[in-house]
């Protein structure tokens, strides 16, 4: 059967009638507003994630929300990769010919675009930045970046600035990431859709069977890293703690990802990590939301030992499940999880295999910590908090542009 498109009256049972009204009230004003999100893929990745769903909220709350992806050649993607990497703190050969395919790129997809249709626009990261360079604006622009800004390359970071603050507003995702400019800067966490299949209500049968259906076995406790193949993520990292947890306890370990199509490095990583495969080490890769969803459910515990997470919403669906969650102690990954309370934060390999070791053996604290995670996103980190975010925001646009007013298209 084919659900039906998730509204704002859904998250009532969630999180009260009076919330849900304050949101209403809120979207009211901006009834007929039209904008579009643009990023750079449609699938692998929290952006797209995000995205997925909140454009479908915003529609239910009367604003007219679109999203378009952009397309480039896989030269294109490998010097966006490199830019990615760099912004978060890796070096760069910023050469001509970089910096003219990424403007060249992004110049013909202005062409095929047609943003001015819009009365908002919001870019995602830095991949289509330079969009804003070729419109005339209709309204105002915000450049949404996802990414850990910790400590930016400084050379790529004074070359993106003059184009940043093109921009009406930058939200990053933690206040850590503000950055010297001369444009208004907001934070905004990510949230969680709670009623997708990745993240809904699933029954120990259907867990079993999408667990069958990938031959993954569950006769000893599961320590599970789902996470695009990408090296921040630090997978050969949760290979050494699992090895070295499990010469004190038993437990079989599942790395399970996928590869956005705006990340050339992903299969390579892939490839790489397929011969650390065991009996008891299965890596896989396959695009199945209720696969992640089983397995964050069924696993004793989910490890996300990244060294650099703009926020990290692998964490958040974990926690949602009630699943304790051993996180690399960074970006985003900080603000979910409280050390010792809802989950643990560590810094090294022989830490997170530690924590293994202590979660696996003790089930009382196992249920103890997923309770409180339940909790923790349940107050903090669902869709609703996100979009009231956005809607604050608007509002505040709407007041000095009477974007309403413009005529709608
Ligand atoms: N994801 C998935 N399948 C995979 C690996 C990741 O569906 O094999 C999803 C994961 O469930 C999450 C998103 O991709 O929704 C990753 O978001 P996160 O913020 O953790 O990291 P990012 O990939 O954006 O760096």
């Amino acid at each position: 059967m084919v659900g039906k498109i998730v509204q704002l009256e859904d998250y009532e049972k969630l999180i009260g009638g009076e919330a849900v009204e304050r949101i209403r009230k809120k979207a009211r004003p901006l009834q007929g507003l039209h904008l579009v999100n643009v990023n750079s893929t449609y699938y692998g990745g929290g952006v797209a994630e995000l995205l997925s769903s909140l454009s479908l909220l915003m529609n239910s709350v009367g604003i007219k929300t679109g999203w378009g992806v952009i397309q480039g050649a896989p030269d294109f993607f490998s010097i966006t990769k490199k830019m990615h990497n760099a912004l978060q703190g890796e070096e760069i050969n910023l050469s001509n010919r970089k910096r003219e395919i990424y403007e060249e790129v992004i110049w013909e997809n202005a062409v095929r675009n047609h943003l001015e249709n819009h009365n908002m626009v919001i870019i995602h990261d830095p991949q289509p930045l330079p969009m804003i360079k070729h419109y005339k604006k209709n309204g105002p622009w915000i450049w949404r970046c996802h990414i850990d800004l910790t400590n930016p390359n400084k050379e790529l970071w004074n070359y993106l600035v003059p184009t940043v603050e093109k921009y009406d507003a930058v939200i990053f995702s933690l206040k850590e990431y503000a950055q010297n400019i001369k444009t208004p800067q907001l934070f905004f966490m990510p949230a969680i859709d709670p009623f997708k299949i990745k993240t809904r209500e699933m029954s120990e049968e259907e867990i079993k069977e999408r667990l069958d259906h990938y031959g993954i076995p569950t006769d000893l406790p599961l320590v599970v890293q789902i996470s695009r193949f990408d090296r921040w993520k630090d997978p050969q990292g949760v290979i050494e703690a699992f090895k070295l947890a499990r010469k004190e306890v038993d437990c079989t370990l599942v790395l399970l990802g996928n590869v956005a199509t705006d990340d050339p490095e992903g299969s390579d990583l892939f490839e790489s990590l397929l011969d650390c495969r065991e009996e008891r080490i299965i890596i896989l890769s396959h695009q199945d939301s209720a696969l992640v969803n089983a397995l964050q459910r069924r696993a004793a515990v989910v490890v996300q030992k990244s060294i650099r997470e703009g926020f990290g919403l692998t964490v958040t669906e974990a926690m949602w499940k009630g699943t304790p969650v051993i996180g690399g102690n960074i970006g985003g990954i900080r603000y979910q999880i409280e050390d010792g309370v809802n989950g643990f934060l560590v810094s090294s390999v022989e830490e997170t295999a530690g924590r293994i070791v202590r979660l696996i053996k003790d089930q009382k604290l196992r249920e103890e910590m997923g309770r409180k995670a339940k909790e923790t996103v349940r107050k903090k980190f669902l869709l609703n908090r996100y979009l009231e975010e956005y809607l604050d925001l608007f509002g505040a646009f709407e007041t000095i542009y009477r974007l309403t007013a413009l005529p709608k298209v």
